[in-house]
């Protein structure tokens, strides 16, 4: 099957020409014959609370279902299911639901974003649900399901062990919520951590003398920065300056909520009731819960800071499948999976490919 494409996003470059599939698999790009808009790798979301009304703490398999055919209509060809900080039954419970595949997107794995949190910032998770770093409860929460990152505090007490056992398991942790120094960031980053989650949200602010978790991410090069580009978690300058420390290791991530894909109204974060308002996602006390972002939306955003078309789709694909060291993932590439997002000229999704499937925004 030809995609129709004029171009398609090729290892960070726009190879003129179509692009053929066959039975799952990219099989030739650059291909000659008229054709509109462009392929681009799908999109991968580290950071997805909930979708379309469906809120993964308490999501069943028609509510996965539910999710990953909505979030395939915003470009998204593979994403991590993410569990904020909760009751450890209720984590569990999570954790067991969390399906090996559904329709729609891919799933591949869970975000556990705590509950190992600074109680200083915590945002919108629950107090009574934070724990300081402990291993047998980390234990009993991966026999639950599957685990893919961890979001945590590394100046907790036995952050650092924690850090060890969870690489020792292949998972990948990511720094959150937290109010760590730059010294305590660079001994997690010493320790193998690679990635910061919503970076500037949740942590420590940076200061000239005080340069926190935010500064000690963006001065090392190995070090990926999540980033919710939405325009309200972020002030476009400040997005506009990690663009320019950190082009290529800056990873696009929406943090969306069960009210994503949705319009306004009142949804479920957890226990936590929280209200969509204009794009805006607060609790009721005003605390920014997530966001009603999508990652077509995020990637327009980031082109409209003035990012390279180019980079910014790579920001939503190959930068985060690099965070989770999948790198048959977020390419476009003969030989390599199907998770294709066809985008028009004013970068709405056209198409989207998972695979064999083929779907089309309804
Ligand atoms: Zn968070």
């Amino acid at each position: 099957m030809r995609l129709g494409v004029e171009a398609a996003l090729v290892e960070g470059r726009l190879v003129p020409g179509d692009v053929a599939v066959d039975d799952g698999r990219v099989t030739a790009v650059g291909l000659g014959g008229a054709g509109r808009g462009i392929a681009a790798p799908g999109f991968i979301d580290l950071q997805v609370n909930g979708f379309a009304g469906v809120d993964f703490l308490g999501a069943d398999a028609a509510g996965y279902a539910t999710a990953g055919e909505a979030l395939v209509e915003t470009g998204v060809t593979a994403y991590l299911p993410t569990l904020i900080t909760s009751a450890e039954a209720e984590l569990v419970a999570a954790l067991e639901a969390v399906p090996d595949s559904a329709p729609g997107a891919r799933i591949l794995g869970a975000h556990l974003e705590g509950p190992f949190l600074a109680a200083t910032r915590l945002g919108t998770h629950r107090m009574a649900a934070r724990r300081d770093p402990d291993p047998a409860l980390m234990e009993r929460l991966l026999a639950a399901g599957p685990v893919t990152l961890v979001t945590l505090a590394p100046e907790l007490p036995g952050a650092l062990e924690l850090i060890d056992l969870l690489h020792a398991r292949g998972i990948t942790v990511s720094l959150g919520h937290t109010d760590a120094t730059a010294v305590e960031a660079h001994a997690a980053f010493d320790r193998g951590v690679r990635t910061v989650t919503h970076v500037f949200n949740a942590m420590r602010p940076m200061l000239h003398r005080d340069p926190g978790v935010v500064g000690a991410a963006l001065v090392r090069p190995e070090v990926v920065v999540q980033a919710i580009v939405d325009g309200i978690h972020l002030d476009p300058d400040v997005v506009r300056l990690l663009w320019r420390v950190a082009a290529g290791r800056m990873s696009l991530v929406t943090d969306a909520i069960a009210g994503a894909g949705l319009g306004d109204g009142t949804y479920a974060l957890g226990e936590i009731e929280i209200v969509v308002s204009d794009d805006v996602v607060r609790r009721e006390d005003g605390v920014l819960a997530g966001s009603a972002l999508t990652m077509v939306e995020a990637v327009r955003n980031l082109v409209a800071m003035g990012a390279p078309l180019e980079q910014a789709l790579e920001a939503a694909s190959t930068v985060p499948a690099r965070i989770l060291g999948l790198p048959q993932h977020g390419r476009l590439a003969p030989g390599g999976p199907a998770d294709v997002v066809v985008l028009d000229d004013s970068l709405e999704v056209v198409r989207t490919l998972v695979g064999e499937e083929a779907r089309v925004p309804g």
